[in-house]
């Protein structure tokens, strides 16, 4: 039996560092050209610029401004302007703006079931106005009633080092850890969109050191000398925190050092204007930190299971793009990925979570901390970052809808948005690159290592 469990997460002949590792490699041309070559997943819809940070005012200078994005280096004014923290974080390349409203009220009705509806073909041009579903983990881009988003190139906009750091990036990093904050029995959502009083930073801080103190001890040597060990089979079972917070806190983690690999990978040397992989970033953020990679080998590996178990569905949808020829490939490039996902064991056991104890009341804990996590998005004072960041919650979200609202036993499927569906996968291909950059730069620090 090969499944994982989100406990231990890792059944060690299945789903090694190095099994997952070997699943990218093989899967991985098919997830870049599916994201890279179709327009269906290289456009993403959504509302950048229009939505206020609901968590505290930016306008005062706290996240929103250039000022609290520059610190990296100690005089912007010494650098070209093109290198500058406020030039990187731009978007770049064409951007087309939303159909007209008009358009949208001419909407065939979709039946409110089946996996994706029927009558899916306008969904590659026009995004609708749908109220949100309440199974979704995130608040969905076209939420809000007036002002729609435009569609961005995310080839034209890679994930990559930007200079967005210092304070701003910290506020928004401090309020997404305390959305890990769970509490026993009741919700006390209001007070966590609030998310600033000391009792709940200090006690998700506290989570977080003795998950990590615990996890850092057990991995410290493995991953390194060894990548055949098992990932994520870290101790958590003795700890004192269910097994859905834990879970929680893991996708954050995964999330926040699938970004760091990015940024470090795809580095600017912003006294020398070269783009080059930045070995030293890597081994500060990641490096020494291998909890911090077993988290984002946990999110491949949860994400991997969601794509798998969405394959089957996705063989009858219809990529409209108004040329026959062109749809079918999309399908045919949609499918390379799904039947790469599903060409492995079961490598995540989903049906463990929200069981017992206290697991059935937490999901709506869960999922609304999860919505809360991207509604910090709106907080990110950096263009791309913020882009990214968007893409990314929208698509773990969506990872985490399939995972746990999809009863492929019953008719009762929610339907899955195209932005949920762009998300999702180009959230994997996020994952994948993330696991190459590590591998890379593992290599990299034993070549330096033997060097010394
Ligand atoms: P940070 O990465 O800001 O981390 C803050 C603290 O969190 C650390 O001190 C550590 O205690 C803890 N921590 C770090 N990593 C982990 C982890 N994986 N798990 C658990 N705890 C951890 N910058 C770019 O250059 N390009 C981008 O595209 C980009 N996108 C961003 C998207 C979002 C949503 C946010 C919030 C920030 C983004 N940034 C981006 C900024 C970037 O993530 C860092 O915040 C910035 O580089 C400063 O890094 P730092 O070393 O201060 O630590």
């Amino acid at each position: 039996d090969c499944a994982i469990s989100p406990k231990s997460i890792v059944n060690d002949a299945c789903a090694s560092y190095s099994t997952l590792e070997r699943l990218n490699r093989k899967v991985k041309p098919a997830v870049d050209d599916l994201t890279k070559e179709t327009d269906f997943f290289s456009y993403y819809r959504l509302n950048l610029f229009n939505k206020a940070c609901p968590f505290w005012n930016d306008e005062n200078g706290m996240c929103g401004n250039i000022a609290c994005a520059v610190d990296t280096i100690d005089n912007e004014e010494d650098i070209p302007k093109i290198w500058r923290a406020s030039e990187l974080g731009k978007l770049e390349g064409p951007s087309a703006k939303h159909p007209a409203k008009k358009v949208q009220k001419e909407r065939p009705q979709r039946p409110l079931q089946g996996l994706l509806g029927e009558n899916v073909g306008e969904s590659c041009v026009v995004e609708y106005d749908d109220d949100c579903d309440e199974r979704d983990y995130c608040v969905p881009e076209d939420e809000s009633a007036s002002a729609k988003g435009d569609y961005v190139s995310l080839v034209h906009n890679p994930e990559r080092f930007t200079g967005f750091a210092g304070e701003g990036a910290k506020m928004v990093w401090d309020a997404i850890y305390r959305e890990n904050c769970f509490q026993k029995s009741s919700f006390p959502h209001s007070a966590s969109l609030g998310g600033q009083s000391s009792r709940q930073g200090s006690a998700a801080q506290d989570f977080r050191n003795v998950l990590q103190k615990m996890e850092r001890q057990q991995l410290q040597q493995q991953h390194h000398q060894n990548p055949s060990t098992s990932f994520a089979q870290t101790g958590l079972e003795n700890e004192d925190e269910c097994l859905e917070k834990r879970v929680f806190y893991r996708v954050i983690s995964g999330m926040h050092a699938s970004i760091s690999s990015h940024l470090c990978w795809d580095f600017l040397n912003q006294t020398t204007g070269e783009w080059q992989p930045n070995l030293k970033c890597y081994t500060e953020r990641l490096h020494t930190h291998p909890e911090r990679i077993s988290n984002l080998y946990f999110n491949y590996a949860m994400v991997t299971r969601a794509i798998a178990k969405l394959g089957p569905h996705l063989q009858d949808y219809t990529f409209c793009t108004g040329d026959p020829e062109q749809d079918a490939e999309t399908k045919a490039k949609v499918l390379a990925v799904t039947d790469g996902a599903m060409s492995v064991p079961q490598i995540f056991d989903e049906s463990l979570m929200f069981q017992n104890g206290e697991g059935p009341s937490l999901k709506e804990d869960f999922r609304n901390r999860f919505r809360n996590v991207s509604r910090i998005m709106d907080c990110v004072g950096c263009d791309k970052c913020r882009l990214w960041g968007k893409v990314q919650t929208a698509g773990y979200g969506a990872a985490l809808k399939v995972l746990f609202e999809f009863d492929n036993d019953s008719g009762e499927i929610p339907e899955l948005k195209r932005t949920e569906l762009v998300a999702l996968f180009n959230t994997y291909a996020r994952l994948s690159s993330s696991m190459q950059a590590v591998s890379n730069f593992r290599s990299m620090v034993e070549e330096e290592e033997e060097g010394q």
